[in-house]
């Protein structure tokens, strides 16, 4: 079998023209959506997210303000710009790009942001609402993305085992809760694989959906995949490659040559899963936007 190729890009671009509409209808009642981006520090990788999300707001006509504060910004100094940020109303969306530097706590840092404004869909009031099946919060933009490029690539989810590879609280543990709704784009059987986890490939043959969130490259090799599963890679990781014109390459947690012999369906990367959870992250923004209206 040769797996079909399930390209972030088409998904997105339709989206993003479902947010141009919007965009438009909240201009004529003289409404700009805005998202501030906070980044701490000069963590190359972090910047590359940071330009990417810069572009895709501008691009789209919504209102982008990245601020960058040095490394050795004080704790008490960044939330009391997210004070600042959460009281503006000409921001909508506001997220402090992860990670931050050791000396600031994520967890704080999180807490801080209004829940009204939390495009990232990481605070509690967030994550808890999407648990019970509320949609009316935020949900995270990768496994929100995940589930949309699934739906709208006609990949069934209903009644099928899902095994996600990954607990973390911005990939596994969203997916895993999102499937498990009832519903639409939903009503998976769901397994959650992580390092503790006792011969991870037994649970991973078993899937026919099989979701992978573990930051190590190539991890997922062909006898792991069962015959006609459905393959989504979410991992990015810069493998060293002296060909390569920026000394490196970005691979997933997929080895992609071998697998997509054996899978009916799967994510390249780049170009899979990032690019929806950018665009994921516009359609929050422009959502926090229409609920001001609606206040
Ligand atoms: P993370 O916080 O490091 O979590 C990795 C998870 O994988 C953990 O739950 C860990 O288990 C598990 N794991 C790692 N090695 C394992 C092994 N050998 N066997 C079994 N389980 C193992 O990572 P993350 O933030 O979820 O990100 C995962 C990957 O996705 C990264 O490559 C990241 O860059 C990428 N990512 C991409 C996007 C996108 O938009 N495309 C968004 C977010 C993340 P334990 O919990 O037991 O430690």
């Amino acid at each position: 079998m040769t797996a079909r190729l399930i390209e972030g890009n088409a998904v997105a671009e339709a989206i993003r023209n479902e947010l141009r509409k919007r965009i438009s209808d909240l201009s004529a009642e003289g409404i700009r959506p805005g998202l501030a981006v906070i980044m701490v520090g000069d963590d190359p990788g972090s910047a590359v997210y940071v330009r990417m999300k810069e572009k895709e707001s501008t691009e789209l006509g919504i209102l982008s303000r990245t601020i960058k504060l040095p490394a050795d910004t004080p704790e008490s100094k960044l939330l009391e710009l997210i004070d600042e940020l959460n009281a503006d109303p000409k921001i909508h969306g506001l997220l402090v790009q992860m990670p931050v530097p050791k000396h600031i706590d994520p967890e704080k840092v999180i807490m801080r942001i209004s829940p009204e404004k939390d495009v990232d869909g990481f605070h509690p009031v967030n994550v808890g609402k999407m648990l019970i099946g509320d949609r009316t919060g935020f949900l995270s933009c990768t496994p929100h993305g995940i589930q949309v490029m699934m739906e709208r690539s006609g990949i069934e989810t209903a009644g099928r085992h899902v095994v996600i590879c990954g607990r973390s609280n911005i990939v596994g543990k969203p997916m895993a809760a999102l499937l498990m709704q009832k519903g639409k784009g939903a009503d998976a059987t769901v397994t959650v694989c992580h390092s503790k986890t006792k011969d991870m490939p037994s649970f991973t043959r078993q899937a026919d959906i099989l979701i992978v969130a573990m930051g190590s490259p190539q991890f997922i090799k062909e006898d792991m995949v069962k015959d006609g599963a459905v393959v989504i890679d979410v991992g990015m990781n810069r493998v060293p490659d002296a060909a390569a014109k920026k000394g490196y390459r970005l691979v997933g947690d997929v080895d992609f040559e071998a697998v997509s012999r054996k899978a009916s369906a799967i994510t390249p990367v780049p170009g899979g899963v990032g690019l929806m959870t950018r665009v994921l992250l516009m359609e929050n923004t422009v959502k926090a936007a229409e609920k001001t209206k609606k206040r």
